[in-house]
């Protein structure tokens, strides 16, 4: 298979593996046991939330682990609702479903919500944020990167205006972890999940800034400073914190390579496909995504033509492709129907290589032919 599907989910390094397999094994302890067992499992939750909180920038008590991205959305959305009990919510129209559905849950009980539409190129602006504060606004979530179009928002600008009106500041991170700097310092929660850096699935951590006004969502033991109950699955933990610390160190080494095989094959589609269109910003975007629409041809088409050739690729989000609606991403930048329905997503990975970009090509132009030709 050639997989060109990492902004979905990335495969779990073997490095990463190898840190996790005693955990599930040997060192099977819970982490708040009182005996030796339980302190071999507690002190390796200790060592990987001291490195995680290095690596994001933060204290070792601002760090938390959740169960991913998800998790980490709803609770810094559903969090706050439930410290500040009323008001408006700003939640950028490109969001995660995530925190988009967070929202329309809390509209239900009363919260006033603005849905916060992007320009034709993917970008929520500053300007646009500020716009929209009202006096009783209390929460903001823009996103550091979107995952169907790759597209970087203006994360530092956006948490200075939200800190000068004292709005909770969320930045979901999960496309951006390991690739961008993460923008702790200018909001007050974010949200990482290892699966999109080569770590376990179903598996995340949040930063959530010291002294903020955010109600716990999961009641239970006192694990996660009583912040959220549940024991930990020490294996996740160490996994998440070596997947992390080896994204971070080789960041600059895989953001090359992949927007080297994106470039190239971006290059060759944009020229050798007609009617082929490049998705959102051209330059302010991850390295790794190329968005794309086939005029004349249904994404789901390319898609199914695609994995019948042994390549995987997305149309819209993954997260949301069970879900027969258009993308709602592309919807919110105004682009016309024909344009969302016929759109694809590649996205590279450090597994890919240059020999796996020619041959996508190539089928991808048979694959295109033969749809237009029906
Ligand atoms: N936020 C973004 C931007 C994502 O791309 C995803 C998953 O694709 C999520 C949140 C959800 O993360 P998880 O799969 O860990 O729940």
């Amino acid at each position: 298979m050639i997989y060109l599907d990492n902004a979905a989910t990335t495969p779990l390094d073997e490095a990463v593996l190898n840190k996790m397999l005693p955990f599930m094994r040997r060192d099977f302890g819970n982490p708040q046991s009182q005996h030796s067992a339980g302190r071999v499992a507690g002190n390796a939750v200790i060592s990987a939330r001291d490195k995680v909180a290095r690596l994001l920038g933060c204290k070792s008590e601002e760090v938390y682990f959740v169960s991913g991205g998800t998790e980490a959305g709803n609770t810094a959305l559903k969090g706050v609702c439930a410290a500040r009990r009323k008001g408006h919510l700003i939640v950028s129209a490109i969001e995660h479903p995530a925190l988009i559905e967070s929202a329309k849950d809390m509209q239900k009980y009363g919260f006033e919500v603005t849905f916060l539409k992007p320009d034709c190129r993917g970008i929520v602006s500053a300007p646009s944020v500020a716009a929209s504060i009202r006096p009783n606004t209390i929460f903001c979530a823009v996103m550091h990167a979107n995952n169907e179009v790759g597209t970087i928002q203006p994360v530092e600008e956006i948490g200075k205006i939200c800190k000068a009106h004292n709005v909770f500041y969320y930045c979901d991170c999960v496309q951006t972890a390991g690739v961008l700097p993460f923008p702790t310092a200018h909001c007050n929660a974010l949200g990482i999940s290892s699966h999109k850096f080569y770590g376990p699935r179903g598996f995340g951590a949040m930063y959530i800034k010291n002294g903020s006004e955010i109600t716990r969502l999961i009641s239970g033991g006192m694990q996660e400073r009583g912040f959220r109950g549940g024991t930990l699955n020490v294996a996740a933990v160490a996994g998440l914190a070596e997947a992390l610390e080896r994204a971070v160190k080789d960041r600059e080494q895989n953001n090359k390579k992949t927007a080297v095989l994106r470039d190239a094959f971006l290059k060759r589609v944009l020229t050798e496909i007609e009617g082929a269109r490049l998705n959102g910003d051209a330059k302010l975007r991850l390295p790794s995504n190329a968005n794309i629409s086939f005029e004349g041809c249904a994404g789901e088409n390319i898609l199914f033509l695609l994995d019948l050739n042994g390549i995987a690729v997305s149309t819209g989000s993954a997260c949301s492709a069970g879900a027969v609606s258009p993308s709602h991403v592309l919807t919110a930048m105004g682009l016309p129907p024909e344009r969302v329905n016929s759109a694809v997503r590649f996205s590279f990975g450090k597994y890919n290589t240059e020999e796996e970009v020619e041959s996508v090509v190539g089928v991808l132009k048979t694959v295109i032919n033969r749809i237009r030709k029906n």
